[in-house]
Protein backbone atom coordinates (compact mmCIF):
# COMPACT_ATOMS: atom_id res chain seq x y z
CA UNK A 1 0.00 0.00 0.00
CA UNK A 2 1.91 3.21 -0.96
CA UNK A 3 1.62 6.74 0.08
CA UNK A 4 0.94 9.33 -2.94
CA UNK A 5 3.02 12.41 -2.03
CA UNK A 6 2.52 15.65 -3.96
CA UNK A 7 5.08 15.32 -6.41
CA UNK A 8 2.79 12.42 -7.43
CA UNK A 9 -0.51 13.89 -6.55
CA UNK A 10 -0.45 16.33 -9.54
CA UNK A 11 0.60 13.57 -11.71
CA UNK A 12 -2.98 11.70 -10.58
CA UNK A 13 -5.21 14.66 -10.10
CA UNK A 14 -4.58 15.58 -13.89
CA UNK A 15 -4.85 12.18 -15.34
CA UNK A 16 -8.33 11.95 -13.28
CA UNK A 17 -9.73 15.23 -14.59
CA UNK A 18 -9.01 14.33 -17.76
CA UNK A 19 -10.80 10.96 -17.15
CA UNK A 20 -13.92 12.41 -15.49
CA UNK A 21 -14.39 14.96 -18.54
CA UNK A 22 -13.96 12.41 -21.54
CA UNK A 23 -16.63 10.00 -19.15
CA UNK A 24 -19.25 12.94 -19.04
CA UNK A 25 -18.75 13.81 -22.54
CA UNK A 26 -20.17 10.32 -23.43
CA UNK A 27 -22.95 10.89 -20.51
CA UNK A 28 -21.79 9.27 -17.79
CA UNK A 29 -22.33 9.89 -14.22
CA UNK A 30 -20.65 9.16 -10.91
CA UNK A 31 -21.44 6.87 -7.86
CA UNK A 32 -19.91 6.78 -4.90
CA UNK A 33 -20.22 3.63 -2.76
CA UNK A 34 -18.65 2.97 0.58
CA UNK A 35 -15.47 1.12 0.90
CA UNK A 36 -16.11 -1.82 2.92
CA UNK A 37 -19.08 -4.38 2.04
CA UNK A 38 -20.64 -7.28 3.05
CA UNK A 39 -18.32 -10.27 2.63
CA UNK A 40 -21.28 -12.70 1.29
CA UNK A 41 -21.25 -10.12 -1.73
CA UNK A 42 -18.35 -10.64 -3.54
CA UNK A 43 -18.33 -14.32 -2.78
CA UNK A 44 -22.08 -14.14 -4.31
CA UNK A 45 -20.64 -12.36 -7.39
CA UNK A 46 -17.22 -12.86 -7.70
CA UNK A 47 -17.46 -16.57 -7.14
CA UNK A 48 -16.07 -18.68 -4.94
CA UNK A 49 -12.98 -20.29 -7.18
CA UNK A 50 -11.23 -17.18 -7.81
CA UNK A 51 -8.25 -15.59 -7.05
CA UNK A 52 -9.93 -12.54 -5.55
CA UNK A 53 -12.11 -14.76 -3.19
CA UNK A 54 -9.79 -17.61 -2.34
CA UNK A 55 -6.71 -15.78 -1.61
CA UNK A 56 -7.12 -11.92 -2.12
CA UNK A 57 -9.50 -10.30 0.25
CA UNK A 58 -9.45 -8.52 3.37
CA UNK A 59 -12.12 -9.59 5.04
CA UNK A 60 -12.68 -9.10 8.89
CA UNK A 61 -15.52 -9.11 11.74
CA UNK A 62 -16.66 -5.92 12.76
CA UNK A 63 -17.49 -5.38 16.24
CA UNK A 64 -21.42 -6.92 15.94
CA UNK A 65 -19.38 -9.72 13.91
CA UNK A 66 -20.78 -8.98 10.87
CA UNK A 67 -18.34 -10.34 7.96
CA UNK A 68 -17.15 -7.42 6.51
CA UNK A 69 -14.73 -6.92 3.36
CA UNK A 70 -12.70 -3.73 1.89
CA UNK A 71 -13.64 -4.01 -1.72
CA UNK A 72 -11.52 -5.74 -3.87
CA UNK A 73 -13.63 -4.53 -7.01
CA UNK A 74 -15.85 -2.06 -7.74
CA UNK A 75 -18.73 -4.00 -10.19
CA UNK A 76 -20.87 -6.10 -7.37
CA UNK A 77 -20.63 -3.01 -4.73
CA UNK A 78 -21.77 -0.62 -8.23
CA UNK A 79 -24.42 -3.42 -8.82
CA UNK A 80 -25.77 -3.58 -5.37
CA UNK A 81 -26.06 -0.02 -4.90
CA UNK A 82 -27.99 0.41 -8.00
CA UNK A 83 -30.14 -2.66 -7.05
CA UNK A 84 -30.46 -1.34 -3.53
CA UNK A 85 -31.38 2.69 -4.75
CA UNK A 86 -34.20 1.71 -7.30
CA UNK A 87 -32.06 2.77 -10.38
CA UNK A 88 -32.34 -0.21 -12.70
CA UNK A 89 -36.02 -0.09 -12.81
CA UNK A 90 -36.82 0.20 -16.72
CA UNK A 91 -34.16 2.88 -16.68
CA UNK A 92 -31.06 2.68 -18.67
CA UNK A 93 -27.74 3.89 -16.73
CA UNK A 94 -24.43 4.73 -17.57
CA UNK A 95 -22.17 4.84 -14.51
CA UNK A 96 -18.58 5.20 -13.34
CA UNK A 97 -16.86 5.18 -10.01
CA UNK A 98 -12.92 6.14 -8.71
CA UNK A 99 -11.12 4.69 -6.00
CA UNK A 100 -9.16 2.43 -4.04
CA UNK A 101 -9.31 -1.13 -4.28
CA UNK A 102 -8.17 -3.75 -1.69
CA UNK A 103 -6.40 -7.28 -3.07
CA UNK A 104 -4.10 -9.12 -0.96
CA UNK A 105 -1.68 -9.95 -3.30
CA UNK A 106 1.99 -10.27 -3.61
CA UNK A 107 2.86 -7.06 -4.45
CA UNK A 108 5.26 -6.38 -7.35
CA UNK A 109 5.72 -4.08 -9.99
CA UNK A 110 2.22 -2.91 -10.90
CA UNK A 111 0.97 -4.66 -8.55
CA UNK A 112 -0.63 -3.51 -5.07
CA UNK A 113 -2.14 -4.18 -1.90
CA UNK A 114 -4.33 -0.90 -2.20
CA UNK A 115 -4.40 0.18 -5.96
CA UNK A 116 -6.64 2.64 -7.60
CA UNK A 117 -9.54 1.57 -10.71
CA UNK A 118 -11.92 4.30 -12.76
CA UNK A 119 -14.64 1.68 -13.00
CA UNK A 120 -17.58 1.92 -15.53
CA UNK A 121 -20.72 0.06 -15.53
CA UNK A 122 -23.64 0.07 -18.05
CA UNK A 123 -27.33 -1.60 -17.26
CA UNK A 124 -30.11 -1.87 -19.38
CA UNK A 125 -28.29 -2.13 -22.91
CA UNK A 126 -27.99 -5.44 -24.27
CA UNK A 127 -26.75 -4.33 -27.86
CA UNK A 128 -23.22 -5.08 -29.64
CA UNK A 129 -23.41 -1.10 -29.82
CA UNK A 130 -22.90 -0.60 -26.16
CA UNK A 131 -20.01 -2.81 -26.04
CA UNK A 132 -18.69 -0.99 -29.09
CA UNK A 133 -19.17 2.58 -27.02
CA UNK A 134 -17.22 0.89 -24.15
CA UNK A 135 -14.17 0.15 -26.30
CA UNK A 136 -14.20 3.45 -28.50
CA UNK A 137 -14.72 5.35 -25.30
CA UNK A 138 -11.36 3.91 -23.86
CA UNK A 139 -9.55 3.91 -27.16
CA UNK A 140 -10.27 7.63 -27.59
CA UNK A 141 -8.72 7.54 -23.35
CA UNK A 142 -5.58 6.24 -24.58
CA UNK A 143 -5.34 9.04 -27.70
CA UNK A 144 -6.08 11.63 -25.45
CA UNK A 145 -3.27 10.63 -23.03
CA UNK A 146 -0.75 9.63 -26.12
CA UNK A 147 -0.44 6.21 -25.40
CA UNK A 148 0.37 4.27 -28.89
CA UNK A 149 1.46 0.79 -27.57
CA UNK A 150 -1.66 -0.62 -26.21
CA UNK A 151 -3.44 -3.65 -27.75
CA UNK A 152 -7.45 -4.67 -27.37
CA UNK A 153 -7.57 -8.28 -26.88
CA UNK A 154 -11.25 -9.50 -27.72
CA UNK A 155 -13.28 -12.80 -26.72
CA UNK A 156 -16.64 -13.94 -26.47
CA UNK A 157 -17.83 -16.04 -23.30
CA UNK A 158 -21.05 -17.24 -24.79
CA UNK A 159 -23.82 -17.66 -22.69
CA UNK A 160 -24.38 -19.68 -19.64
CA UNK A 161 -25.75 -22.60 -21.61
CA UNK A 162 -23.55 -22.38 -24.56
CA UNK A 163 -20.49 -22.56 -21.91
CA UNK A 164 -21.79 -25.75 -20.40
CA UNK A 165 -20.85 -27.37 -23.43
CA UNK A 166 -18.03 -26.09 -23.55
CA UNK A 167 -16.88 -26.56 -20.37
CA UNK A 168 -17.49 -30.33 -21.15
CA UNK A 169 -15.09 -30.87 -23.82
CA UNK A 170 -12.63 -29.04 -21.90
CA UNK A 171 -12.67 -31.12 -19.13
CA UNK A 172 -12.18 -34.38 -21.01
CA UNK A 173 -9.05 -32.33 -22.85
CA UNK A 174 -7.29 -31.40 -19.95
CA UNK A 175 -8.13 -34.92 -18.00
CA UNK A 176 -5.82 -36.04 -20.87
CA UNK A 177 -3.24 -33.99 -19.97
CA UNK A 178 -3.56 -33.85 -16.21
CA UNK A 179 0.27 -34.45 -16.33
CA UNK A 180 1.09 -30.89 -17.82
CA UNK A 181 -0.86 -28.92 -15.33
CA UNK A 182 -0.43 -27.41 -11.95
CA UNK A 183 -1.43 -27.84 -8.41
CA UNK A 184 -3.99 -24.75 -9.25
CA UNK A 185 -5.22 -26.11 -12.38
CA UNK A 186 -5.85 -29.04 -10.80
CA UNK A 187 -8.24 -27.69 -8.27
CA UNK A 188 -9.71 -25.60 -11.29
CA UNK A 189 -10.50 -28.58 -13.46
CA UNK A 190 -12.95 -29.65 -10.66
CA UNK A 191 -14.27 -26.35 -9.95
CA UNK A 192 -13.92 -23.88 -12.66
CA UNK A 193 -11.59 -25.29 -15.71
CA UNK A 194 -12.63 -22.40 -17.79
CA UNK A 195 -9.84 -20.74 -15.46
CA UNK A 196 -7.30 -22.69 -16.03
CA UNK A 197 -7.32 -20.81 -19.57
CA UNK A 198 -6.81 -17.47 -17.91
CA UNK A 199 -3.25 -19.16 -15.76
CA UNK A 200 -0.63 -16.66 -15.79
CA UNK A 201 1.83 -19.63 -15.24
CA UNK A 202 4.34 -20.14 -18.58
CA UNK A 203 4.56 -23.29 -18.00
CA UNK A 204 0.88 -24.36 -19.09
CA UNK A 205 1.12 -21.94 -22.20
CA UNK A 206 1.35 -25.06 -24.87
CA UNK A 207 -1.09 -26.84 -23.19
CA UNK A 208 -3.63 -23.85 -22.75
CA UNK A 209 -2.91 -22.69 -26.37
CA UNK A 210 -4.04 -26.42 -27.32
CA UNK A 211 -7.15 -26.93 -25.40
CA UNK A 212 -10.60 -26.53 -27.91
CA UNK A 213 -11.65 -23.06 -28.01
CA UNK A 214 -14.92 -21.60 -26.71
CA UNK A 215 -15.34 -19.08 -29.90
CA UNK A 216 -16.09 -22.91 -31.50
CA UNK A 217 -19.38 -23.27 -29.35
CA UNK A 218 -21.40 -19.76 -28.99
CA UNK A 219 -24.71 -19.86 -29.80
CA UNK A 220 -26.36 -18.31 -32.50
CA UNK A 221 -27.38 -15.14 -30.52
CA UNK A 222 -23.73 -14.85 -29.17
CA UNK A 223 -22.05 -15.11 -32.37
CA UNK A 224 -24.23 -12.32 -34.17
CA UNK A 225 -23.56 -10.08 -31.24
CA UNK A 226 -20.02 -10.78 -31.27
CA UNK A 227 -19.77 -10.21 -35.31
CA UNK A 228 -21.58 -6.91 -34.74
CA UNK A 229 -19.16 -5.66 -32.13
CA UNK A 230 -16.39 -6.52 -34.60
CA UNK A 231 -17.98 -4.76 -37.51
CA UNK A 232 -18.96 -1.75 -35.35
CA UNK A 233 -15.05 -1.68 -34.26
CA UNK A 234 -14.00 -2.08 -37.57
CA UNK A 235 -15.83 0.76 -39.01
CA UNK A 236 -14.51 2.96 -36.23
CA UNK A 237 -10.66 2.07 -37.09
CA UNK A 238 -10.18 0.25 -34.10
CA UNK A 239 -7.73 -2.41 -34.28
CA UNK A 240 -8.26 -6.11 -32.05
CA UNK A 241 -7.06 -9.17 -31.88
CA UNK A 242 -9.04 -11.99 -30.71
CA UNK A 243 -7.40 -13.98 -28.09
CA UNK A 244 -9.37 -17.36 -27.62
CA UNK A 245 -7.40 -17.95 -24.17
CA UNK A 246 -9.25 -14.46 -22.70
CA UNK A 247 -11.70 -15.83 -20.15
CA UNK A 248 -11.06 -12.96 -17.25
CA UNK A 249 -10.67 -13.73 -13.62
CA UNK A 250 -14.17 -12.90 -12.37
CA UNK A 251 -16.92 -15.25 -12.90
CA UNK A 252 -19.72 -13.01 -14.05
CA UNK A 253 -19.28 -12.55 -17.70
CA UNK A 254 -21.00 -13.70 -20.59
CA UNK A 255 -20.52 -12.29 -24.31
CA UNK A 256 -18.08 -9.69 -24.78
CA UNK A 257 -14.72 -9.36 -22.66
CA UNK A 258 -12.58 -7.29 -23.60
CA UNK A 259 -8.49 -5.97 -22.16
CA UNK A 260 -6.39 -3.24 -23.21
CA UNK A 261 -2.83 -4.47 -22.97
CA UNK A 262 0.63 -3.17 -23.29
CA UNK A 263 3.95 -4.69 -23.52
CA UNK A 264 5.64 -1.73 -21.80
CA UNK A 265 4.99 -2.73 -18.30
CA UNK A 266 6.71 -5.86 -17.86
CA UNK A 267 4.60 -8.90 -16.81
CA UNK A 268 1.74 -6.75 -15.08
CA UNK A 269 0.27 -5.09 -18.75
CA UNK A 270 -3.11 -4.83 -18.60
CA UNK A 271 -4.23 -1.58 -17.81
CA UNK A 272 -8.09 -2.07 -18.94
CA UNK A 273 -10.72 -5.42 -18.65
CA UNK A 274 -13.93 -5.63 -18.87
CA UNK A 275 -16.98 -6.96 -20.53
CA UNK A 276 -20.55 -7.83 -20.09
CA UNK A 277 -21.73 -9.45 -17.66
CA UNK A 278 -25.72 -9.60 -18.21
CA UNK A 279 -26.69 -12.43 -15.26
CA UNK A 280 -25.18 -10.75 -12.13
CA UNK A 281 -28.03 -7.96 -11.34
CA UNK A 282 -29.95 -11.14 -11.30
CA UNK A 283 -27.44 -13.17 -9.49
CA UNK A 284 -27.54 -10.38 -6.66
CA UNK A 285 -31.23 -10.19 -6.37
CA UNK A 286 -32.46 -7.64 -8.85
CA UNK A 287 -34.38 -7.94 -12.07
CA UNK A 288 -32.65 -9.50 -14.87
CA UNK A 289 -30.84 -6.67 -16.67
CA UNK A 290 -28.29 -6.64 -19.28
CA UNK A 291 -24.98 -5.23 -17.81
CA UNK A 292 -21.57 -3.96 -19.28
CA UNK A 293 -18.46 -2.49 -18.05
CA UNK A 294 -14.58 -2.11 -17.59
CA UNK A 295 -12.55 -1.52 -14.83
CA UNK A 296 -8.73 0.29 -15.68
CA UNK A 297 -5.89 0.12 -13.12
CA UNK A 298 -4.90 3.79 -12.13
CA UNK A 299 -1.18 2.71 -11.19
CA UNK A 300 -0.23 1.41 -14.62
CA UNK A 301 -1.99 4.02 -16.46
CA UNK A 302 -0.23 6.65 -15.02
CA UNK A 303 3.35 4.48 -15.48
CA UNK A 304 2.32 4.66 -19.33
CA UNK A 305 1.13 7.89 -19.21
CA UNK A 306 2.96 10.06 -16.80
CA UNK A 307 5.33 11.43 -19.62
CA UNK A 308 2.49 13.44 -21.54
CA UNK A 309 0.47 14.73 -18.74
CA UNK A 310 2.84 18.02 -17.85
CA UNK A 311 0.58 18.96 -14.92
CA UNK A 312 1.02 22.49 -13.65
CA UNK A 313 1.01 23.25 -10.00
CA UNK A 314 3.44 25.94 -9.06
CA UNK A 315 2.43 29.31 -8.16
CA UNK A 316 2.80 31.82 -10.55
CA UNK A 317 3.45 34.84 -7.74
CA UNK A 318 5.55 34.29 -4.03
CA UNK A 319 4.71 37.23 -1.98
CA UNK A 320 8.07 38.11 -0.12
CA UNK A 321 7.09 40.22 3.09
CA UNK A 322 9.62 42.14 5.24
CA UNK A 323 8.81 43.99 8.45
CA UNK A 324 5.82 43.95 10.52
CA UNK A 325 3.98 46.33 8.35
CA UNK A 326 4.63 44.41 4.86
CA UNK A 327 3.47 40.96 6.98
CA UNK A 328 0.11 43.08 7.37
CA UNK A 329 -0.41 44.35 4.33
CA UNK A 330 0.73 41.42 2.72
CA UNK A 331 -2.47 39.38 3.71
CA UNK A 332 -4.58 41.61 2.36
CA UNK A 333 -2.79 42.55 -0.95
CA UNK A 334 -2.81 38.49 -1.81
CA UNK A 335 -6.38 38.18 -0.75
CA UNK A 336 -7.09 41.07 -3.23
CA UNK A 337 -5.73 39.37 -5.69
CA UNK A 338 -7.05 36.19 -5.25
CA UNK A 339 -10.78 37.84 -5.37
CA UNK A 340 -10.02 39.49 -8.76
CA UNK A 341 -7.88 36.65 -10.83
CA UNK A 342 -9.62 33.38 -10.11
CA UNK A 343 -6.93 31.33 -12.03
CA UNK A 344 -3.86 32.78 -10.18
CA UNK A 345 -1.71 31.00 -7.78
CA UNK A 346 -0.46 33.52 -5.01
CA UNK A 347 1.58 31.62 -2.47
CA UNK A 348 2.63 34.05 0.70
CA UNK A 349 5.25 34.08 3.23
CA UNK A 350 3.90 33.54 6.15
CA UNK A 351 6.21 34.05 9.34
CA UNK A 352 8.93 36.24 8.44
CA UNK A 353 12.35 36.32 7.49
CA UNK A 354 15.05 38.09 5.77
CA UNK A 355 14.80 38.94 1.94
CA UNK A 356 17.38 36.57 1.25
CA UNK A 357 15.55 33.54 3.21
CA UNK A 358 12.45 34.61 1.59
CA UNK A 359 13.70 34.43 -1.37
CA UNK A 360 15.25 31.05 -1.29
CA UNK A 361 11.57 29.82 -0.63
CA UNK A 362 10.51 32.03 -3.93
CA UNK A 363 12.80 29.85 -5.90
CA UNK A 364 12.56 26.59 -4.43
CA UNK A 365 8.40 26.57 -4.97
CA UNK A 366 9.26 27.53 -8.19
CA UNK A 367 6.97 30.42 -8.87
CA UNK A 368 7.38 32.59 -12.02
CA UNK A 369 7.45 36.33 -9.95
CA UNK A 370 8.37 37.25 -6.46
CA UNK A 371 6.48 40.40 -5.55
CA UNK A 372 8.26 42.41 -2.80
CA UNK A 373 6.84 44.05 0.06
CA UNK A 374 9.23 45.97 2.21
CA UNK A 375 8.87 49.29 4.76
CA UNK A 376 9.75 51.29 1.45
CA UNK A 377 7.03 49.58 -0.48
CA UNK A 378 4.51 49.66 1.94
CA UNK A 379 5.02 53.45 2.64
CA UNK A 380 5.04 54.16 -0.71
CA UNK A 381 2.35 52.10 -1.71
CA UNK A 382 4.06 50.15 -4.15
CA UNK A 383 5.19 46.73 -5.07
CA UNK A 384 8.57 45.40 -6.39
CA UNK A 385 8.47 42.53 -8.77
CA UNK A 386 11.45 40.13 -9.86
CA UNK A 387 11.37 37.70 -12.34
CA UNK A 388 12.43 34.45 -11.20
CA UNK A 389 12.07 31.93 -14.14
CA UNK A 390 12.88 32.21 -18.29
CA UNK A 391 14.75 34.57 -20.15
CA UNK A 392 13.58 37.55 -18.02
CA UNK A 393 14.86 36.26 -14.34
CA UNK A 394 16.60 38.70 -12.29
CA UNK A 395 14.73 41.64 -14.01
CA UNK A 396 12.60 44.07 -11.74
CA UNK A 397 10.41 46.50 -11.81
CA UNK A 398 8.49 48.89 -9.07
CA UNK A 399 4.53 49.83 -9.32
CA UNK A 400 2.15 51.31 -7.76
CA UNK A 401 -0.04 48.82 -6.02
CA UNK A 402 -2.88 50.05 -7.40
CA UNK A 403 -1.79 48.96 -11.31
CA UNK A 404 -1.22 45.23 -10.29
CA UNK A 405 -3.65 43.94 -10.69
CA UNK A 406 -3.64 44.75 -14.46
CA UNK A 407 -0.06 44.38 -14.87
CA UNK A 408 -0.41 41.07 -13.69
CA UNK A 409 -3.29 40.34 -16.55
CA UNK A 410 -1.16 41.73 -18.92
CA UNK A 411 1.71 39.24 -18.03
CA UNK A 412 0.30 35.78 -16.50
CA UNK A 413 -2.08 33.76 -18.35
CA UNK A 414 -4.37 33.91 -15.68
P1 LIG B 1 -4.58 -9.85 -13.11
O1 LIG B 1 -4.93 -10.96 -14.02
O2 LIG B 1 -3.39 -9.00 -13.58
O3 LIG B 1 -4.47 -10.25 -11.67
P2 LIG B 1 -7.26 -9.09 -12.70
O4 LIG B 1 -8.01 -9.89 -13.66
O5 LIG B 1 -7.17 -9.54 -11.30
O6 LIG B 1 -5.78 -8.84 -13.23
P3 LIG B 1 -9.21 -7.00 -12.77
O7 LIG B 1 -9.91 -7.50 -11.58
O8 LIG B 1 -9.80 -7.19 -14.08
O9 LIG B 1 -7.71 -7.58 -12.75
O10 LIG B 1 -8.87 -5.46 -12.56
C1 LIG B 1 -8.85 -4.53 -13.64
C2 LIG B 1 -7.53 -3.82 -13.71
O11 LIG B 1 -7.14 -3.33 -12.44
C3 LIG B 1 -6.37 -4.71 -14.12
O12 LIG B 1 -6.32 -4.84 -15.50
C4 LIG B 1 -5.19 -3.91 -13.61
O13 LIG B 1 -4.88 -2.85 -14.50
C5 LIG B 1 -5.73 -3.35 -12.33
N1 LIG B 1 -5.31 -4.17 -11.19
C6 LIG B 1 -5.86 -5.34 -10.75
N2 LIG B 1 -5.22 -5.78 -9.66
C7 LIG B 1 -4.26 -4.87 -9.37
C8 LIG B 1 -3.27 -4.73 -8.35
N3 LIG B 1 -3.15 -5.63 -7.38
N4 LIG B 1 -2.45 -3.66 -8.38
C9 LIG B 1 -2.54 -2.74 -9.36
N5 LIG B 1 -3.46 -2.80 -10.35
C10 LIG B 1 -4.31 -3.84 -10.36
MG1 LIG C 1 -5.68 -10.51 -10.13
Amino acid sequence: MNDILPEDTIYWQKLESIIRDLLGRYGYQEIRFPIVEKTELFKRSIGEVTDIVEKEMYTFADRNGDNLTLRPEGTAPCVRAAIQNGLLHNQVQRLWYMGPMFRHERPQKGRYRQFHQVGVETFGMASPDLDAELILMTARLWQQLGLDNVELQLNSLGTRESRAVYRQELVSYFEQHKDQLDEDSLRRLESNPLRILDTKNPALREVVADAPKLMAHLDDESREHFEALCGLLDGAGVAYRVNPCLVRGLDYYSRTVFEWVTDQLGAQGTICAGGRFDGLVEQLGGKATPSAGFAIGLERLLVLARQNLQPENRPHIYLVLVGEAAQKKGVLLAEQLRGGMPALRIMTNCGGGSFKSQFKKADKCGAELALVLGEDEVAQETVNIKFLRGEHSRNQETLAQNDLSAWLAGKLDV
